[in-house]
């Protein structure tokens, strides 16, 4: 029987993920086996099938994968697939640009929204795929 009280490493990972936007990080892993980054959060590391996945806290600073504008019943809001610098994907949306004006390429920093009471994360862009926006 193994009766070892749960520490961060072994706790279920979404709770750690949401932990730590509720204080303004975004969280990721490294996984000590291969050194993927690892996103979103998992008991194994899916190129290696290790369980030695580390919680790092990323820079929050990253580039448009992709951009799509959805049109829905509330208005046009942007979906993106951000490729953080420390080499994770993850879907989320730019804010403060109109929807179809976010662009592939255009660099982007992390900020937490709220979305139903509950922290998310979204990004905002910091410069255009043209240079800084300023
Ligand atoms: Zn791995």
């Amino acid at each position: 029987m193994n009766d070892r009280v749960s520490d961060v490493a072994s706790a279920a990972p979404g709770p750690v993920y949401r932990a730590g936007l509720a204080v303004g990080e975004l969280r990721y892993q490294r996984c000590g086996g291969c050194a993927a980054a690892v996103h979103p959060p998992r008991v194994l590391c899916p190129e290696c099938g290790s369980q030695e996945l580390d919680w790092r806290r990323s820079a929050g600073l990253g580039e448009v994968y992709s951009t799509t504008a959805v049109r829905g019943r509330s208005g046009v809001h942007n979906v993106a697939l951000i490729d953080l610098d420390e080499g994770f994907r993850m879907m989320s949306r730019v804010e403060g640009t109109e929807p179809d004006e976010v662009r592939i390429g255009d660099r982007v920093g992390f900020l937490t929204a709220d979305q139903d009471g509950e922290p998310i994360a979204v990004f905002q862009r910091t410069e255009t795929k043209g240079g800084p926006t300023a």
